[in-house]
């Protein structure tokens, strides 16, 4: 197809570049046999027709069926693309990058031309982009802008049975959509049975499903409860590299650190096996590897070695591997976790579903049949487990989506068409919580600085911080941290030169704290060309770095857009700090007298990480960034304040407490939140919506 003449190409190819003459043919084939050996290929012809004649489709298929990578490319090569583009949305910022390339390679074309992908702070389209994969958060921003979606032909729900909050959403607006639009498609794709009440929820819709092509898989429980998952994984591991046929393996585990932590020892305990047993490769899978590192999880092991894939639950249905014969399941999922009484959210790591355990296993039985370990117990399975996972809009904090919602003019969120709605108490603290930021007015509607905000593609505490950095004037300096904070990992510490490597750390180090310190890490990299030897020398992640100018680059690109000015305050960095007060004021904390710090709102016991700048200086107020649980409740982040700063950022949430005879000392002592949260369900917040709104 790549080598017809230009002419006879469809419309949306026709940026495609012909490849090189030798490449081109061995990849065209090998690739175009790989596309039609996949279920999907089948039912390319049935898909277009059901596309054309209803408005909205549930397709169902196992993962690895094809459904990603093909069903856009059957509607593109049917012709949708002349009247818009498509667009594809997943849950994951990997998973969109990752079919976006290997579709680009299917159709021949650079990323970025035909087919393209769009993630937060990432924009890889182009005019000429026909397909185009994003976040469900992306497409979520979109709609914000443009309620009609006028751009698109096609809009693919992908991945649906994950309900993501924005996938909730969109599930909401989209229905909206699509009554002013009539010729725009829907198509919600599920790798698993929830199927049915998809198609109830919209309006009664056909459901195609493409037929599995699966093996059995064996499934093997632990007799006892295991007391050290992660140690009997990589057992697990080693006894089937050991022991079992040819066949490649994968490993869920919960997190980056923990997989680069499990890849290490796995390799080391390799290592003391000794020549005499086949090599086993060990490769980590998770959204914050690099993309290069990400493609080799695909390449096929070579004969007579076995490939081990260490993965979150991005491998779970996101992204196929080929050639799995076994699955090892601790049975654990990292997710976001929501407590509206203390207004936080946290990682935490909890048991995966049966569902997500049956989608596991499933993984092994796509080549031939397949073997899962489950490291629990069948008890565990049966009693512990719930059959589906609870949707994040259930268990997360939703003042972002609650924000761009009243920016869409939807104020009754009460009657808004929820698949699930969320639990009244969460609706509550959001809106309690853009009420204190000032993003919402007494009568629970938007302000002039809630619009403001809700064009920031961030939590609002932060957009609030960055605005309050152009009155303040340290936008420039706010900037720079804003973009620090969005990146994971900023200091590297390799275990022979730890000493060394908290010397130079400690170079960097403000007296007032974290966030003044990636304020100084990134302008000493920016003084210093933004080079990669300095990252080095510096104990710096390098890579991290370019994410975070890209990051900042993006959101300069944002602030110019709606004429908020990039001023910088020089030394007067005590402006910052003022600044985020304005925005974190709800994770203030003050140092205990026994030990560590309580926090303002509940009085909880957090903790000052040993890696801050602050630790081990006796700073009396602060404020954090966020929390990481690990042993303890620590503070993430943190920079001190002076608390009459937080009576200013907030007057709605804080009060000096009224007494004319304190001291000043005293008084300042005595700022109380005010914070009256338990509010009945027929408060000003909601009855509000109630009358109609806006
Ligand atoms: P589905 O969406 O139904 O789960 P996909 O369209 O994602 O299926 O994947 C179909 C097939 O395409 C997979 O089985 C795999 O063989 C192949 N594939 C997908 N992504 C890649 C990639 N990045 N590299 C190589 N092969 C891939
Ligand atoms: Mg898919």
């Amino acid at each position: 197809r790549l080598q017809s003449r230009p002419e006879d190409m469809p419309e949306w190819k026709k940026y495609v570049q012909p490849p090189d003459a030798m490449m081109g043919k061995r990849t065209d084939k090998t690739i175009r046999e790989q596309r039609e050996s996949l279920p999907v290929f089948h039912f390319r012809k049935q898909l277009v027709t059901a596309v054309r004649e209803n408005q909205i489709l549930i397709v169902v298929g196992e993962t690895g069926s094809g459904k990603t990578t093909q069903l856009t490319q059957y509607l593109a090569e049917a012709g949708f693309t002349n009247q818009g583009i498509i667009g594809c949305t997943q849950p994951r910022r990997v998973a969109a990058v990752s079919v976006a390339k290997r579709v680009a390679e299917e159709v021949g074309c650079n990323l970025g031309d035909a087919v393209g992908y769009t993630i937060r702070f990432e924009d890889k389209t182009s005019p000429a982009t026909r397909i185009k994969y994003m976040t469900d958060g992306m497409l979520l921003r979109e709609i914000l802008m443009d309620q009609e979606l006028k751009r698109y032909s096609i809009i693919m729900l992908d991945e649906a049975h994950e309900r993501t909050i924005s996938t909730d959403v969109l599930f909401a607006l989209l229905k909206l959509t699509i009554k002013r639009r009539p010729e725009l498609k829907i198509i919600v794709t599920s790798a698993t049975l929830d199927a049915e009440k998809f198609s109830n929820y919209f309006n009664k819709c056909p459901i195609f499903t493409i037929p599995g092509r699966t093996f059995p898989v064996e499934i093997l429980y632990s007799r006892e409860p295991e007391s050290d998952y992660l140690d009997s994984a990589l057992e697990t591991v080693m006894q089937i590299h050991i022991a079992e046929p040819p066949g490649d393996i994968l490993l869920f585990l919960t997190g980056q650190e923990e997989i680069d932590t499990s890849c290490e020892v796995l390799f080391e305990r390799m290592k003391v096996l000794g020549p005499k047993v086949p090599e086993l490769i060990i490769l980590p899978i998770y959204s914050a590897l690099p993309s290069e590192q990400q493609s080799r999880i695909f390449e096929p092991a070579p004969p007579g070695k076995r490939k081990v894939v260490i993965a979150t639950n991005i491998a779970e249905t996101s992204i196929t591997i080929d050639h799995i014969y076994y699955v090892v399941d601790p049975g654990f999922v990292k997710q976001n976790a929501y407590d509206p009484k203390l207004g936080m959210d946290s990682l935490v790591v909890t048991p995966i579903s049966q569902a997500q355990a049956n989608q596991r296993a499933g993984r092994a039985g796509r080549t031939g049949p397949g073997k899962c370990f489950r490291l629990y117990t069948e008890a565990a399975y049966q009693s512990e487990m719930l059959p589906t996972p609870i949707p994040e809009i259930q268990r997360q904090n939703l003042a972002h989506t609650i924000l761009m919602l009243k920016a869409m003019g939807i104020n009754d969120l009460l009657h808004f068409d929820f698949m699930d709605p969320p639990p009244i108490n969460t609706m509550l603290t959001a809106l309690e919580e853009l009420y204190a930021l000032s993003a919402l007015d007494d009568e629970g509607l938007l302000t002039r600085l809630g619009r403001k905000m809700a064009d920031f593609p961030m939590e609002p505490s932060l957009s609030k911080v960055l605005l309050a950095s152009v009155s303040l004037q340290c936008s420039d300096e706010m900037l720079s941290i804003v973009a620090m904070l969005n990146i994971q990992q900023v200091f590297t510490r390799p275990k022979d030169k730890q000493e060394q490597a908290d010397k130079k750390k400690a170079k960097f180090h403000d007296p007032h704290g974290d966030h003044l310190t990636l304020l100084n890490v990134y302008n000493s990299w920016s003084r210093n060309s933004f080079s990669n030897p300095w990252c080095h020398e510096n104990f710096i992640h390098a890579r991290q770095m370019k994410r975070a100018k890209d990051v900042r680059d993006q959101i300069v690109k944002i602030m110019q857009r709606y004429r908020h000015p990039i001023v910088s305050c020089g030394a007067h960095t005590q402006k910052v700090r003022q600044a985020l007060c304005s925005g974190y004021f709800r994770n203030a904390a003050r140092k205990d007298p026994q030990e560590g710090y309580k926090t303002l709102i509940e009085s909880t016991p957090v903790y000052l990480h040993p890696s801050s700048a602050l630790f081990g200086k006796q700073a009396e107020w602060v404020i954090y960034h966020d929390l990481i649980l690990t042993t303890k409740e620590y503070m993430h982040a943190t920079t001190s304040i002076e608390p009459k700063w937080l009576v200013d950022a907030a007057p709605t949430f804080f009060k000096v407490a009224p007494s004319d005879r304190l001291s000043k000392r005293k008084k300042q002592e005595r700022i109380q939140p005010l914070y009256n949260k338990w509010a009945g369900e027929d408060d000003w917040r909601l009855s509000a919506q109630r009358r109609g709104g806006r």
